[in-house]
């Protein structure tokens, strides 16, 4: 695609009036912090408790769009029954095991669970946002992963419908993989999306090896590129944290435009910024975020990103870490 088609779609996207007259005056890059040089915790932004945020009114708007398109009501409906599940409750005594012989047992439970990513990390406060809390020392991240041929119909009610199934899927397993903590005497508490917890998600996935942070602003990781959804279970049931290897993505995303190319609202920024005292990838909130909202939850960077599609994705990864072993070699 040129440079030219780019700027020609770019133009072709104008917000809905009735949209850009909920966005608040701040702008939406400030409060990320985009360009601060200081590390600092993220605010809250999107995704929290409308009644607290700038973009409160926004968020809410998002939910007046397509409220009937049968793809999404359907999902919509299933998923509730996940959020209403109860989680079992702390029972006997607490089961005593060392750190990785506890690690062993969550990997063997898990391997039974309808989860495709799991990992560890020890939380660090910073990912933390501002004005909430977490008293566990870990989080055990999950990862969903998508349909490919379902999301590549994004942005569409059956595209979004199919982020919706696998938030549902994300807190299902989140809610059992808690229960199986709390039914061995200890405390864990679970997270899934697509509301936003207490802690970003994304920083804790990149420190638990579900891969590297791509120019859209998600994670590659190496068997399903992008296509994938976050959750997590939180508790101080001591764990060995999973190692995060490299593989390669950031030289990758340096020399690749796809992503911005067909990122309808020109979003994406070619370029790493200062974000919060972090040189990285950052998508401007302000222009990603109208589209967004009026086409189903978009996620067309994630669809297009050729590390997502399952018959490519692999394959990269596979030549990326040749080329690193002939440049260590040299
Ligand atoms: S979600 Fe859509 S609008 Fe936002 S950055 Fe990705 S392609 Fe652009
Ligand atoms: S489409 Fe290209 S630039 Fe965008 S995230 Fe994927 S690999 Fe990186």
């Amino acid at each position: 695609m040129s440079t030219d088609t780019k700027k020609e779609k770019a133009t072709k996207f104008f917000p809905k009036p009735g949209q850009m007259a909920l966005m608040p005056d701040i702008s939406g890059n400030t409060i990320n912090g985009l360009g601060e040089t200081e590390k600092r915790r993220a605010s809250p932004i999107y995704w929290h408790d409308p009644a607290m945020l700038a973009h409160g009114k926004v968020q809410k708007w998002f939910y007046t769009q397509n409220p009937d398109d049968p793809h999404i009501a359907k999902a919509r409906t299933e998923r509730q029954r996940y959020i209403n599940a109860e989680v079992p409750p702390k029972s006997g005594e607490p089961v005593q095991r060392s750190a990785e012989d506890w690690t062993a047992a969550l990997l063997t439970h898990a391997s039974g669970l309808d989860l495709d990513l799991i990992g560890v990390a020890e939380i660090d406060p910073k990912w933390v946002f501002e004005g909430y809390e977490v008293r566990k020392k870990f989080v055990v991240m999950i990862g969903i992963a998508h349909d490919y041929d379902e999301i590549s119909h994004l942005p569409s009610g059956r595209g979004g419908a199919e982020v919706v199934r696998q938030y549902a899927r994300g807190t299902k397993v989140a809610k059992e993989l808690a229960g199986w903590f709390r039914q061995q005497g200890h405390d864990a508490t679970p997270h899934g999306g697509p509301l936003a917890g207490p802690m970003l998600l994304i920083p804790a996935a990149l420190a638990c090896g579900f891969g590297e942070l791509g120019k859209h602003g998600s994670i590659i990781n190496e068997k399903f590129g992008s296509s994938f959804r976050l959750a997590c279970v939180f508790t101080d049931v001591p764990l060995v944290p999973t190692a995060a290897p490299s593989i390669g993505v950031d030289d990758f995303c340096a020399n690749c435009q796809i992503c911005s190319n067909a990122c309808p609202p020109d979003a994406i920024l070619p370029e790493k910024n200062w974000v919060r005292g972090e040189k990285r990838w950052y998508v401007d909130f302000d222009s990603c975020l109208p589209y967004f909202n009026e086409n189903f939850g978009c996620g067309i960077c994630i669809a297009v990103c050729p590390f997502s599609r399952p018959d490519i994705g692999p394959k990269l990864v596979e030549k990326l870490a040749r080329r690193r072993a002939r440049k260590n070699r040299v």
